[in-house]
């Protein structure tokens, strides 16, 4: 089975987010699984010289994109055994950031293009899958089979598009389906892009309906985009669609977050080393300024502070939460609404919160292992890593049963004292804080039941390889037959 994974960004080369994570990870462990693949992603100027200087370049060749003749060039390295290609054109990729641009569309239509072109020339390598991800890469599937359809090189090759945020979904000018696509006189194409809002095209939108299939990063998040809540206007095409859409969770890397030979914490524990744990939470108090208090819960929060990640109902309730006897840590950065928020919060409650307002990895990792509960309250959350992470260092999340969270952090069950967390349904502050309530009282009432809580969220796997093998039963399914049942790929 050959798989080329196609994606905007893949760490360590280029990363601004999980998204990155995933690309960085996901080949490896499906190579693990016996699948040939291949990264292809753009050769980003962001892209460490360390790794640059490394590159062998293979060819290049000139590509038209409508009326424009367009140089590009690929190159690779073979980095942890999987192979890479960069797709080089300093017109497009030698930028400061990788997106933000006003010309993106047609950056991501250039890199689509440039995809299936170059697979011809690829020595010995001819992919039974491409396997898209976001909106920067999905008019690979619209463009296989417009313009490769009857090629008899590429008429048997299937394609998969990810969904890892449906909030970005490629929305530009009409005009585009000419100027970029030269599509505008195709009926078919022109129906599958169009946004009805607006004189506009939709490559997410389009590329719904191109694909052999669609993921998104948890098996409820691909129930709730089916809703006009959490559908972003794409509701309606992913219910039409419901048959090739499915959820397969994300998983977490841990070679990087595991407390038992984590570098950047306090002391190293294990499961069942709560002496580490008090070592770490002592540690963290000291370090944010906190009175050392081994017995009060320490609350912690790491998130972008945007509404997406429920910071406004933590808001909301604050001068409530501070009133109880707890401490939090809080680490993030984002909307500058938030950002002064805790600023304020954490000047009225000094002896109670503290805030550190930036991104701090190293931090992360320490507040993953010092702290006793971990709040993620998200309004909605295609699968979320943090409370993989905060489970695996014997941090109780607190989390809105919403999406990814509701997928991986099972309720308290105060009668038979199984769970791995506390959640709360409603999007509203009080549940919230009653969640925190509920959470307290457990872990003063009782410490045993809370170990036993703990235990079990430290031995959940949530480790890319479940992950990886559910991805390759969709591709063979996809290869061997038009199309594959959620039954098959057991979900
Ligand atoms: P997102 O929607 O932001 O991708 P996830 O929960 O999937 O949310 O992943 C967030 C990742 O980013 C986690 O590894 C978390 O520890 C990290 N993170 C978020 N904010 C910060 C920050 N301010 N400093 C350090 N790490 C952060």
């Amino acid at each position: 089975m050959n798989v080329l994974y196609a994606i905007f960004e893949a760490s360590p080369f280029a990363k601004t987010g999980g998204l990155g994570d995933v690309g960085g990870a996901l080949p490896q462990f499906l190579k693990e699984g016996g699948v040939d693949v291949r990264v292809i992603m753009p050769k980003h100027d962001a892209i460490p010289e360390r790794f640059k200087s490394k590159f062998r370049k293979i060819f290049n060749f000139q590509m038209q994109l409508a009326w424009r003749q367009l140089y590009c060039g690929v190159e690779m390295l073979k980095y942890k055994g999987v192979t890479f290609y960069f797709i080089d054109n300093e017109q497009y990729f030698k930028r400061d950031s990788l997106y933000g641009y006003d010309d993106d569309p047609e950056r991501s239509a250039f890199f689509c293009k440039a995809v299936l072109e170059c697979l011809t020339k690829l020595d010995k390598f001819k992919p039974n899958v491409i396997h898209c991800n976001d909106w920067h890469t999905c008019l690979i599937p619209v463009m296989l089979k417009e313009y490769f359809g009857d090629h008899p090189y590429y008429y048997d090759i299937k394609s998969v598009v990810s969904i890892h945020n449906l909030k970005f979904q490629g929305i530009t000018g009409r005009y585009h389906l000419g100027d970029l696509l030269s599509m505008e006189h195709h009926s078919a194409a022109r129906d599958y892009l169009s946004w009805e809002w607006g004189e506009a095209i939709n490559f997410l939108k389009g590329s719904f309906y191109y694909a052999d299939a669609i993921t998104t990063v948890s098996p409820s998040y691909a129930e709730e985009i089916k809703t006009p809540f959490f559908g972003e206007n794409l509701d309606g095409v992913l219910r039409q669609r419901e048959d090739r859409l499915f959820g397969i969770l994300n998983g977490v890397d841990y070679d990087e977050y595991d407390p038992a030979s984590d570098k950047a914490i306090y002391g190293a524990y294990k499961r069942g080393e709560w002496e580490g744990k008090a070592l770490n939470k002592a540690g963290l108090q000291d370090e944010m300024g906190l009175p050392a208090e081994p017995d009060v819960p320490l609350l912690a929060l790491i998130s972008r502070l945007t509404e997406q990640k429920g910071v406004d109902l933590l808001a909301h309730v604050m001068d409530e939460l501070m009133a109880e006897d707890v401490q939090m840590v809080v680490l993030g950065n984002g909307d500058w609404f938030y950002e002064e928020k805790f600023h304020y919060f954490m000047s009225r409650y000094p002896d109670k919160l503290s805030a550190r307002i930036g991104f701090d990895e190293k931090l992360a990792h320490r507040i993953y292992a010092g702290a006793d509960m971990f709040l993620m309250p998200s309004r909605f959350e295609p699968c979320g890593l943090s409370q993989l992470i905060a489970l695996k260092y014997g941090t109780v999340p607190i989390v809105r049963e919403t999406g990814g969270l509701k997928d991986t952090v099972a309720p308290y069950n105060e009668f038979s004292g199984e769970g791995t967390g506390f959640g709360f349904v409603n999007y509203n502050a009080h549940e919230l804080l009653f969640a925190v309530k509920r959470a307290c009282a457990l872990y003063r009432a009782s410490k045993e039941a809370w170990r036993v809580m703990q235990l079990a969220g430290m031995s959940a796997d949530f480790s890319w390889k479940a992950s990886a093998r559910r991805y390759i039963k969709l591709y063979e399914g996809l290869y061997k037959r038009p199309k594959v049942t959620r039954k098959e790929i057991r979900l």
